[in-house]
């Protein structure tokens, strides 16, 4: 199938996209490796594309008041390259290699993942994981989301149609912060069967700040909160029984429900070892 007949504008800056998104049923275009299979199976038919490829100053990862900052447009590729974010956000640089394949990862962009917000897809778990925020530009100017309040649903969040994301941050990494990430998926480069992103803080043999976010079990990333207190207190038996409550995943194309919740349990084994395992 080819995509609905639509009008093309490509944005110079943040005011003009913004602008321009005040057209009725506009979309954003930004590495397109989402938006562009929707409009071919005619799932998206939008009278305006909005191409925010050329607004200037959004591809910059850079440290801003002991925060990381990457612009949405920083690209899948670029990010795997930057020293600065293996250094700072050791969970994303872990994660990036997971996403699909080298073509994609090319042309997919940071903002354009956490915009979307696919519920198996590696970085919103990680943004929440990393107790993010979400930089988002409106027509009443710019507000600042956190990550835990920023998804509302199945391809919902804080973004209305009229907003841009422009960046989102992530604290900083310190010699005490620990990160975990491990998925299941068919194949390397498909989308998780199920996945877990998770942080902490080293506190002596223990750990504290316990955050647990699954990916491909809900309708999106999910905090598994009862585990999250169970491995605080040190207990890791506690925390798989926990899952049992803290996760209810509904079946889907990938795996089945009790499959998932199988997975769940061996993907907690396999991020605590890592959590508590010493490096970030
Ligand atoms: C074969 C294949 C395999 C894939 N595998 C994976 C995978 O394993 N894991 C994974 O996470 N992803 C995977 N993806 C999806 C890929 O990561 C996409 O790049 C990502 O979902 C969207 O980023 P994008 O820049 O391409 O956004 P686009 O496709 O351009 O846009 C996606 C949506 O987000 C909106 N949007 C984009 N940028 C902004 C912004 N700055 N502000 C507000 N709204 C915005 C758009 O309007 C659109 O609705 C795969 C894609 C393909 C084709």
């Amino acid at each position: 199938m080819k995509p609905a007949p639509c009008t093309y504008g490509r944005a110079r800056s943040l005011d003009h996209a913004i602008g321009l998104m005040s057209e009725e049923d506009a979309r954003q275009l930004a590495g397109g490796q989402s938006l562009i299979a929707t409009l071919n199976m005619r799932l998206s038919r939008p009278q305006l594309l909005v191409d925010i490829n050329r607004v200037p100053g959004l591809d910059r990862i850079v440290m801003r008041d002991g925060k990381v900052e990457i612009g949405a447009l920083v690209r899948y590729a670029q990010a795997e390259r930057s020293a600065e974010l293996a250094a700072h956000a050791p969970l994303i640089a872990k994660a990036l290699p997971f996403i699909g394949h080298p073509a994609i990862r090319n042309r997919g962009t940071i903002g354009g993942s956490i915009a979307f917000g696919d519920p198996a897809a590696e970085l919103p778990a990680c943004f929440v994981a990393l107790n993010g925020e979400a930089v988002i530009a409106g027509p009443s100017g710019t507000r600042v989301v956190k990550a835990d309040t920023f998804y509302k649903g199945l391809f919902e969040s804080a973004l209305t149609p009229r907003d841009v994301l422009t960046a989102i941050r992530v604290p900083a990494a310190t010699g005490e912060t620990r990160t975990g990430f491990a998925e299941f998926a068919r194949r390397h480069g498909d989308y998780a069967m199920a996945g877990l992103a998770a942080s902490a803080r080293a506190a002596g043999k223990a750990i504290s700040d316990v955050r647990l976010v699954f990916f491909g079990v809900g309708t999106a990333p999910v905090r598994a909160r009862g585990a999250e207190a169970a491995l605080a207190n040190g207990d890791v038996d506690a925390a798989a029984k926990a899952l049992a409550t803290d996760l209810n995943p509904p079946g889907d194309v990938q795996a089945t429900s009790a499959v998932k919740r199988q997975l769940a349990g061996v993907l907690l084994k396999r991020v605590t070892a890592e959590l508590m395992g010493g490096a970030s």
